[in-house]
């Protein structure tokens, strides 16, 4: 008796375990992220199969009633993902344990998890403003442990009984949910710190804005979207930064370069989609607007620029110019081409004094 307890216990743990890995696997790489309908079907799916599963390797009592983790199953829902995804899977569990064969235990079981499934999402609720997580889950929990026990009761009608498997099922599904919680909290801390990683490898930390890896991702999205015919590259690069850094110093320098990236995302129709490409080159992507509306939008900058005056450490203020190659194209979506067009109008913008725009289309090439 006590090694096929043993048995049943280790066997829920581990399809725990299991499960909740596959539970946080599910969960969108992206930060602020909504989970889409597919996933959430997808974890419903996955759940109850699991909580069948957990019924499979239960502990068997008196009257064909069985006892195993699968509560564990629904707070970890509830919790997690709210109740769209754990009021469903309440109602699937109740039904799969009516499947195991239609008595009183089975009838008055699948009655508990209804009433659990619409009871915990408002006990989550009142619990999350004042407990941390592992507190909340473990209060889901009792009152899991507690309706079963009561059902129990009503099952066997002897209170030492239910009162002797309520404290046992306490004892052993505590220490259970304070294990699948620290794993659980565990991954999510690793796909926090992957998700940061990931964002850091993007930006470009002098100005924060993004960068050429961010660049390219985002055009294979552009390219991607069938939505997005219009495009241009603006390649922006300052005139003369050497004299300036080698008159100024390199931390003014610095200084500079963050002063103009304010201008450009005030300037730019998209601030999502400024890049700073080389040290002092600069790239915005251009999408929906006219060609004309383009060479205003480089205009503005370069007139926005050109009047600023820019600060130095000491408080001085000098003034800057920037040239503007800008690359505009109707049809294709070829970075390289896009890139080389755009290179080559900014080197005929430094070639005809700088502090100018010079612009062409791809179609016209
Ligand atoms: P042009 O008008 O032809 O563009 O002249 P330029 O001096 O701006 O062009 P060049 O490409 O010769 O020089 C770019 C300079 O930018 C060289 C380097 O000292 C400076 N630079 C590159 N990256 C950084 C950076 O991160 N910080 C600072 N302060 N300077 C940088
Ligand atoms: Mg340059
Ligand atoms: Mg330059």
């Amino acid at each position: 008796m006590l090694s096929s307890i043993f048995l049943s216990v280790i066997a829920n743990i581990s399809i725990l375990c299991t499960v909740s890995y596959v539970f946080v696997k599910l969960i969108p790489k992206e930060k602020n992220y909504t989970l889409s309908l597919k996933k959430k079907l997808g974890m419903i799916g996955i759940a109850s199969i699991t909580s069948f599963i957990l019924m499979l390797f239960s502990v068997t009592l008196p009257e064909e009633a069985i006892l195993d983790f699968r509560q564990i199953i629904l707070i970890l829902l509830v919790y997690y993902f709210g109740p769209s995804v754990s009021i469903p899977t309440a109602f699937l569990i109740a039904a799969l344990r009516l499947l195991l064969g239609i008595n009183p235990a089975s009838i008055h079981t699948a009655f508990v998890y209804v009433l659990l499934g619409l009871l915990l999402p408002y006990v989550s609720s009142k619990l999350t403003k004042r407990f941390n997580n592992y507190a909340v889950l473990s209060g889901l929990n009792v009152v899991c442990v507690a309706a079963i026990s009561l059902n129990l009761y009503f099952l066997y009608d002897d209170i030492l009984l239910s009162i002797l498997i309520c404290f046992s099922l306490l004892i052993l599904s505590s220490i259970v949910v304070i294990a699948v919680t620290a794993f659980i909290e565990d991954l999510i801390k690793n796909l926090h710190l992957y998700l940061e990683e990931q964002e850091h490898a993007q930006m470009d930390y002098l100005t924060g804005l993004y960068n050429m890896r961010a660049f390219n991702k985002k055009w294979k999205m552009i390219q991607a979207d069938k939505s997005i015919t219009k495009t241009a590259f603006m390649i922006l690069d300052i005139d003369h930064f050497k004299w300036i850094n080698d008159n100024y110093g390199h931390a003014n320098g610095n200084f500079i370069l963050r002063q103009l990236a304010v201008i450009l995302n005030v300037g730019a129709p998209d601030h999502e989609l400024i890049y700073r490409v080389g040290g002092e080159e600069f790239c915005l992507i251009l999408n929906h607007l006219s060609y004309e509306e383009q060479k205003e939008v480089a205009e503005n900058i370069r007139v926005s620029v050109a009047g600023k005056e820019f600060l130095l450490e000491n408080g001085a203020g000098i003034n800057i110019t920037v040239s503007i190659g800008l690359a505009a194209s109707s049809q294709q979506k070829d970075m390289k081409k896009l890139f080389r067009l755009a290179d080559r109008c900014l080197y005929m913008a430094k070639d005809q004094g700088r502090n100018q725009v010079i612009g062409a289309t791809l179609e016209s090439e």
